[in-house]
């Protein structure tokens, strides 16, 4: 099957909006993957950051991130983008991926997780009558742009609002959000967000501590 280049199709929704410049509803994950996002999109659209991430492990995770969102966007300095900050109810997310919770990073429990967040984005897209709504999620290479991009386009016809297609980690885009968030000292989380991707980053650093000692323990016995 033919994969779908969104880059492609954000590029003509851009071309063809070239005289006016949209409401967009961009939901944020985080500040680092928002930071390339937003650079990029305020050129052509008015901005408002949705926060909405009740995948979050904890309530401490969740403030430290919102903060670093809200600290980014005053530093940009890219005009008028104001932030939503989305109710913090990790219920729902239990919720949502309810028996899907050893799923490995990436499967089933993912495609839910993204379906919870760009649903309620949507709905409130709608709502608030915005031309669009997108997600910054597509910038991570450990994401799936297909799944994205597809609950996206469904979630728009469900609530009636136009979703932006994306795939920013193309033209650079992810790069470009490593760069940024090292210039503003941005807190780069070292896993996805739920307590299941924690434990599995957790389990992935033990995995690798040991075996680096292991290979220290044969060199030394040599
Ligand atoms: S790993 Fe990330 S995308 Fe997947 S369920 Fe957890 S928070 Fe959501």
């Amino acid at each position: 099957m033919n994969k779908i280049n969104y880059q492609k199709k954000l590029d003509q929704i851009i071309e063809q909006e070239a005289d006016r410049r949209p409401r967009l509803l961009l939901h944020s994950c985080c500040a680092p993957c928002s930071s390339y996002v937003l650079e990029y999109l305020s050129r052509y659209f008015r901005i408002t950051v949705f926060y909405y991430n009740p995948n979050i492990d904890s309530a401490k995770e969740y403030e430290k991130r919102v903060e670093e969102q809200k600290r980014l966007i005053r530093e940009m300095k890219l005009g008028e983008i104001s932030v939503i900050d989305g109710r913090y109810n990790p219920q729902v997310f239990y919720q949502a991926v309810r028996g899907f919770e050893k799923e490995p990073e990436g499967g089933k429990r993912c495609y839910l997780c993204y379906q919870l967040r760009l649903r309620e984005t949507a709905k409130l897209a709608s709502a608030e009558k915005f031309d669009y709504f997108t997600t910054t999620l597509t910038i991570s290479p450990l994401k799936n742009a297909q799944w994205l991009n597809e609950i996206g386009e469904k979630a728009g016809q469900e609530y009636g609002v136009a979703f932006l297609p994306s795939d920013f980690k193309k033209k650079g885009g992810y790069q470009r959000s490593i760069q940024l968030s090292k210039e503003y000292s941005l807190y780069r989380q070292n896993f996805c967000g739920c307590v299941f991707s924690k434990n599995e980053s957790r389990e992935r650093q033990k995995k690798n501590t040991q075996e680096s000692q292991t290979e220290k323990q044969i060199e030394k016995n040599k």
